[in-house]
């Protein structure tokens, strides 16, 4: 089953298994009270207005710390690659997650300006990367979704 994100101002709407939801939550207990995260791989639209996630791909090498998380590129771009050439370029990068450990999944200057960074980024195939911000502790699970568009990060409201 899908869980749907949506922006209606934007008209944008996201996709994600609610599998990988609770991936990112198992994951985020075991390393809290530290940050964890990963990247997305997925498909989308030609002008970015759907975007349905596929894959949760977790990084081999990272920091991780209870006010930060950096991954390291090691093998990640092969990993996006060798599924961009297996799908025949259907499915590629579209984003970023990350835990927020002290529960909040309001992003920071920090995750701004990475974004920022991520989306001008030319070996980056999305100009408007997605960030999932899951807040989260030991009783407390919520994923908040964003894109990076129009030089910010825009938040979409899950659709129940
Ligand atoms: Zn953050």
């Amino acid at each position: 089953m899908n869980v749907k994100y949506i922006n209606n101002t934007l008209g944008f709407s996201v996709e994600i298994p609610a599998e990988i939801l609770d991936k990112i939550r198992q994951l985020g207990l075991e390393f809290h009270p530290r940050e964890f995260g990963g990247i997305f791989l997925g498909k989308t639209s030609p002008n970015c207005s759907k975007i349905t996630i596929t894959e949760l791909v977790i990084p081999t090498e990272y920091e991780s710390k209870p006010n930060g998380f950096t991954r390291h590129p090691h093998n990640l771009n092969d990993r996006i690659k060798d599924e961009y050439n297996r799908s025949e370029g259907e499915i590629n990068y579209v984003g970023e997650w990350h835990t927020h450990p002290n529960g909040k999944s309001q992003f920071s200057k920090k995750d701004l300006k990475a974004m920022a960074a991520i989306s001008a980024l030319t070996e980056v195939k999305t100009a408007t990367p997605l960030l999932l911000i899951a807040g989260l502790t030991k009783n407390l699970y919520d994923p908040a979704l964003y894109i990076y568009y129009q030089s910010t990060l825009q938040a979409y409201t899950n659709d129940r």
